[in-house]
């Protein structure tokens, strides 16, 4: 029951931060997931990735109704199983802008957040299978990264679109694209041979058997246990109900997420002190930012109907379109994913879908909107509240509009005409129509991020190591210290931000 870590989550960053603590042979780990074994066919076969959502492997999340988008409760998927995200999401690696990791750099007050540094550690954690760029890519790191291996004509005519727009396009979305004003770009995906290779496949699953690293699915952390305000080890629920508390001699982790990250903190007595005494819990640690700053990217579906039905690529999404509308802004604001078949809201569906069809995923790249996560009780198996907030912020709704209608340009571009019988949603609205459209069609981009940010003002929950305030042998490595949602997909900051956690804890400790 002793350990030298405890990591607890073994999604996209957990997965990165066991495994390099697990790569010395003298250091034990303990790695603890809620979810359960990842070799069913709908986590292996890409195409199958929608088969996970509402799936066990899903936690199901819901936010509460939002009056921003006609009452509805939209749903928030999150992985639930060895591999977390990583084993049910769409395969997409999008590293993020340079500016995002200027910022990280900026609000830590530490540039080893800052993009050049992270650009070496995506060196080390790529093994890069697409045309050379020994400056931004590696060739010998531990996750597969390749083009969309021959792209449908789907995806090759967003790119001849976004060009009859003078939005450039690039070789990759993932190189200079990212340093400037954006483009678009066939996607880059993490299969292999035809596989997911998630990242705990790339990182935990060759040391499995190791007799230094235990890894105990079908386990929920329920708290930390703490003695005085050193976190010494992590109260657990097994299957069948069995209760039993595991220790660190060094320091425990937390990667559970956006969302069971702060939950799990608040119930072991760290976070908004007015929150925890409603729910009778003592106060460890007033730390008023825990669960506060919930971003996540919103996106709409513009749907448009194919003349004949197309056959689907890997994973079924492989062009991407990043656009700074305005020439000069720091940060892309518009991020949109093709997926090449319907996706419409449960509400949108009832305007009418066709059997064939593509999607633009248009969404906000920075929304401006914040929601919050919070406690409904004291007990593990109280269920999180969360207020998701999406559209709350007034701009969010002006910078919705733009994102629609760069999307229905883009459709009815002629790169499109011999693939596109007609558009099916949203088609063209009055203005009071269409925002009524955006609040209907808005759906997560499965980006929940920032509810433990990184920072140094008083809403900052961890520090430039991601350590606790105020908690000694306690951090926080996974989506949770972002401290704005990066540009674009979330999992491969999220394996920066394991590994970034990993450097610390070994020149800390080891
Ligand atoms: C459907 C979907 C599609 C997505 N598509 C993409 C994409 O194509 N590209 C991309 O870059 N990003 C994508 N994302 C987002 C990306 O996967 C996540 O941002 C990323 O995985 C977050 O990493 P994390 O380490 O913060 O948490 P996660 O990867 O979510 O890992 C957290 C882990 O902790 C476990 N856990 C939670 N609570 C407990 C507890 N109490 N006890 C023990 N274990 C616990 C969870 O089960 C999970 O395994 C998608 C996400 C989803 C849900």
């Amino acid at each position: 029951m002793r350990y030298d870590f405890i990591v607890c989550g073994a999604g996209s960053a957990g997965s990165v931060v066991a495994a390099r603590l697990a790569s010395n042979p003298e250091v034990n780990v303990l790695l603890i997931e809620a979810g359960g074994s990842d070799t069913q066919p709908e986590v292996m076969e890409p195409a199958l990735w929608p088969h996970n959502l509402d799936s066990e492997r899903d936690w199901s999340f819901t936010a509460a109704p939002n009056p921003h988008l006609n009452g509805r409760a939209i749903p928030l998927n999150m992985g639930k199983v060895l591999g977390g995200g990583s084993s049910i999401n769409v395969m997409l690696w999008a590293r993020g802008h340079k500016n995002d990791w200027e910022d990280f750099a900026a609000e830590s007050s530490d540039p080893a957040w800052g993009y050049e540094s992270v650009l070496e550690i995506y060196k080390r954690i790529e093994d890069w299978q697409g045309t050379p760029d020994p400056r931004r890519r590696g060739r010998s790191g531990r996750v597969h990264v390749q083009p969309a291996s021959q792209p449908k004509p789907v995806a090759l005519a967003l790119l001849d679109a976004a060009a009859d727009l003078d939005i450039p396009t690039f070789d990759s979305p993932n190189g200079a694209m990212m340093e400037g004003r954006g483009g678009a770009a066939i996607n880059e995906l993490i299969i292999r041979a035809g596989r997911r290779f998630s990242i705990y496949r790339a990182y935990v699953a060759p040391l499995l058997g190791a007799p230094n690293l235990t890894v105990l699915t079908n386990t929920l952390v329920t708290r930390l246990v703490l003695r005085g305000r050193t976190a010494i080890g992590v109260e657990t629920l097994q299957e069948g109900g069995r209760r039993t508390v595991y220790y660190a001699d060094r320091e425990v982790v937390l990667s559970m997420g956006a969302v069971h990250t702060p939950k799990v903190l608040m119930q072991s007595g760290i976070g908004p002190e007015g929150e925890l005494t409603t729910h009778g819990i003592e106060v460890i640690q007033h730390l008023p930012g825990v669960g506060r700053n919930h971003q996540d990217h919103v996106a709409f579906g513009c749907v448009f109907e194919f003349h004949e039905p197309q056959a689907i690529g890997s994973g079924g999404s492989e062009a991407t379109l990043y656009w700074s509308s305005q020439a000069g802004m720091r940060l892309p604001d518009m991020f949109h994913c093709q997926l090449e078949f319907p996706v419409p809201s449960a509400e949108t569906a009832l305007r009418g879908v066709p059997e064939h069809g593509w999607t633009m995923f248009a969404g906000l790249a920075h929304p401006e909107s914040r929601g919050s996560i919070h406690l409904s009780g004291p007990n593990p198996r109280d269920p999180v509240r969360i207020e998701a907030n999406t559209l709350s912020h007034p701009a969010d709704m002006g910078a919705a509009l733009a994102n629609i209608e760069l999307c229905r340009e883009l459709g009815h571009s002629r790169a499109f005409a011999n693939l596109v019988k007609q558009e099916s949603l949203p088609g063209p609205l009055p203005k009071e129509q269409m925002m009524n459209y955006a609040r209907d069609a808005a759906v997560t981009y499965w980006h929940q991020s920032c509810t433990a940010k990184m920072g140094r003002d008083a809403m900052s929950v961890v520090d430039s190591s991601l350590s606790v305030y105020g908690i000694q042998g306690l951090r926080i490595a996974d989506a949770s210290i972002m401290p704005h949602v990066t540009s674009g997909n979330t999992m491969a900051p999220c394996v920066v931000i394991g590994e970034r956690a990993a450097d610390m804890l070994i020149q800390a400790h080891l």
